[in-house]
């Protein structure tokens, strides 16, 4: 039976980032519970829901074959995310896995829970764990008081040396950190502080991320139209931050984690089950506003707006915003893309069978230029040139 992720969006945050434009709400918690009624509405009739919203269209046709509607798919993970779901009640998380468990086939793997530091109670990381949720995936950004100030974070340094043993005492035995490279404020020192730190609590995956600034965002349009109110003109140039990558492979890499894709790095064994199903092209669902879905041949993606999602499926309607059939062309972009982010590469000749296309005019000269590696028929990114990695990219599609 092919395996299937399952995505559930909670668009709620209890402040607003800086950085961030994201589609999430700060919101009075008495809209938890009917949205959270309406994420376990969508996923037990999703079947009827997709259908009568087009999306699977195909279904019946013989061209479906590969399509996972068409089996018996058994979810394996499962990824809440947001936003900040661990704002959530733990029945409102219970009631969603339950969800999940009732509607499909079931073994599941990995359960991963997003949660910020300062939400984490013993009382509450037990219900999680008894609900199934067997890794967390912890919002730090950083280990500096400065910076998360400056950010508009809601948790500081000493929430994060509070919630961890509590993690660890109610049974979770995977937690991934985030980190932001290029927060306003940061400096090499700090950084470096940020990843000893990190070091020294030892999770078994981590994420690092260049600070993408929306333009929509206070940051984003304090840096567009000047003033001092967000730290603006404290943000890192990219130089700065690419050498804060930089640091990031070094220091990870000393500390025992082994570097899997672009932004990610696991202790061995500890690679997310659930995230690798993105870059691999593999089938997953996504449940709640805004959250993107993909068959394998079809990408569709529900409403952002959190009210107009709970109100649509309150009247037995999915709201689906964008659904895209995609082209040979656009699933080899995917291909190349997506599959590129790891840092294993991707086997060119098995592309090139299976699209029926030559990729060698394309990756030799990234190759002659030191960006790409190759191997046989793989072809990686090298490693030394990941903070550069976007040439790469821009290449492929010229
Ligand atoms: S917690 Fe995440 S989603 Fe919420 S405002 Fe901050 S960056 Fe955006």
């Amino acid at each position: 039976m092919r395996k299937l992720g399952i995505y559930v969006q909670v668009p709620f945050c209890q402040t607003k980032c800086t950085y961030c434009n994201f589609h999430t709400g700060v919101v009075a918690s008495s809209r938890f519970a009917p949205y959270v009624e309406a994420v376990c509405r969508e996923i037990r009739e999703h079947r009827e829901l997709l259908r009568a919203a087009g999306v699977g269209s195909e279904i019946d046709g013989k061209a479906h074959s590969q399509n996972w509607l068409c089996h018996e798919a058994v979810v394996d993970t499962c990824y809440i995310g947001g936003g900040t779901p661990s704002l959530l009640d733990r029945s409102h998380l219970q009631n969603i896995l339950d969800a999940v468990r009732s509607t499909f086939v079931a073994q599941l793997a990995e359960v991963t829970l997003e949660a910020d530091p300062e939400t984490v109670e013993a009382e509450k990381a037990a219900a999680w764990v008894a609900a199934g949720i067997n890794r967390v995936s912890f919002g730090l950004q950083s280990f500096v008081d400065q910076e998360l100030i400056a950010a508009g974070r809601m948790h500081r340094r000493a929430d994060i040396y509070r919630a961890v043993p509590i993690l660890r005492a109610a049974g979770i035995r995977n937690i991934s950190f985030d980190l932001i490279a290029g927060l306003p404020h940061q400096t090499k020192e700090s950084w470096r502080q940020s990843l000893d730190e990190l070091a020294g609590l030892a999770p078994e995956h981590v994420s690092v991320y260049l600070l993408e600034i929306d333009e929509g965002s206070r940051l984003g349009k304090e840096l567009l139209q000047g003033g001092g109110k967000y730290s603006a003109g404290a943000v890192p140039s990219e130089d700065v931050m690419a050498e804060f990558y930089e640091m990031a492979q070094e220091g990870l890499g000393a500390a025992g984690y082994h570097h899997y894709e672009i932004s990610n790095w696991a202790k061995r064994g500890f690679e997310s089950k659930h995230n690798l199903k993105y870059w691999r092209r593999e089938p997953y669902l996504g449940f709640g506003a805004g959250a993107h879905s993909f068959s394998g041949t079809e990408r569709w993606a529900n409403a952002h707006d959190a009210a107009a999602y709970v109100t649509a499926l309150q009247g037995g309607r999915l709201p689906v915003e964008q659904h895209e059939t995609l082209t040979a062309e656009s699933a080899l972009e995917e291909e190349l893309f997506l599959g590129l982010r790891q840092l294993d590469g991707i086997d060119v000749g098995r592309i090139e069978r299976e699209y029926g296309v030559t990729l060698a005019g394309k990756f030799d000269p990234l190759a002659l230029a030191g960006l790409v590696k190759r191997d046989g028929s793989m072809v990686r990114l090298a490693p030394e040139r990941l903070s550069v990695s976007n040439e790469v990219f821009v290449e492929l599609i010229r």
